[in-house]
């Protein structure tokens, strides 16, 4: 079974006075593993798909179904929930909650899930130890550097161990260096867990290590053929 099947969306952004289309009539699919990157311009609409596709949002016109669940037809809360365990998000700007610690941070989508609250700390502490934060775990976000608030939200986006993982530039407000470390730290947890992964960015390096390409440009999605392991 696929892990996520896109079939025919569109997004149309409707202001006062105007529309605004970002794009149509976009099939896509992504099977249980699949490593996928997404690039394209500025403006393109990469972050509202993948808002789309995990969601955060909803398209104009089409379906998407995830997990073998059309969302579109689960009410907020049943939502709520579903991405609670089977999305993980990271996003350019980490949106770690400035007053919690780092494991407080983690431990989260455990608490929102139900989870017991010691059992909670113990796994965040082990994740965040296993991604060399274990010096971290009292810290508050606002103490730490770039490339280690983005391997807390990568341990938040992990911690449920959820299929798919949807990340939004994770590196594009990193310098080359961290950003590579926070890159591999995604790709280990790929391969590891054979997470269904979709990373949107920018930069050409990363995006042609990937087995997998699309190119979202003028409000049509794209697979490049030069892929060759996949
Ligand atoms: P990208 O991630 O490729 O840079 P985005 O998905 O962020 O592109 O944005 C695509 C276009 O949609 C942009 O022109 C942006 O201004 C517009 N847009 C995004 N979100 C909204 C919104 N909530 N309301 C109106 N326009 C939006």
């Amino acid at each position: 079974m696929s892990e996520l099947i896109v079939r025919g969306i569109s997004k149309i952004f409707d202001e006062k006075t105007t529309s605004i289309p970002i794009f149509e009539n976009i099939d896509f699919r992504a099977e249980k593993g699949q490593l996928i990157g997404i690039y394209g311009p500025s403006g393109a609409g990469k972050s509202t798909l993948l808002h789309i596709l995990g969601g955060l949002d909803f398209p104009t016109q089409g379906s998407v179904r995830a997990c073998g669940l059309d969302l579109a037809n689960l009410s907020a809360k049943k939502l709520a929930q579903f991405r609670n365990q089977h999305i993980g998000f990271v996003f350019q700007f980490y949106h770690l909650l400035p007053e919690f610690t780092v494991t407080e941070n983690v431990m989260l989508p455990l608490l929102i899930a139900g989870g017991n609250r010691l059992n909670a700390r113990t796994e965040a502490e082990k994740i965040l130890t296993n991604m060399g934060l274990g010096k971290r775990l009292a810290y508050y976000p606002a103490k730490l550097s770039g490339g280690e608030q983005q391997r807390v939200a990568i341990a938040r986006a992990s911690i449920m161990q959820p299929p798919i993982l949807l990340a939004d530039e994770p590196t594009g407000n990193l310098d080359v260096e961290t950003g590579k470390q926070v890159w591999n730290y995604l790709l280990k947890w790929q391969e590891q867990y054979q997470v269904t992964m979709i990373i949107v960015t920018h930069n050409p390096e990363l995006i042609n290590s990937l087995p997998i390409v699309y190119e979202l440009k003028n409000g049509s999605l794209h697979r490049k053929i030069y892929e060759t392991n996949t």
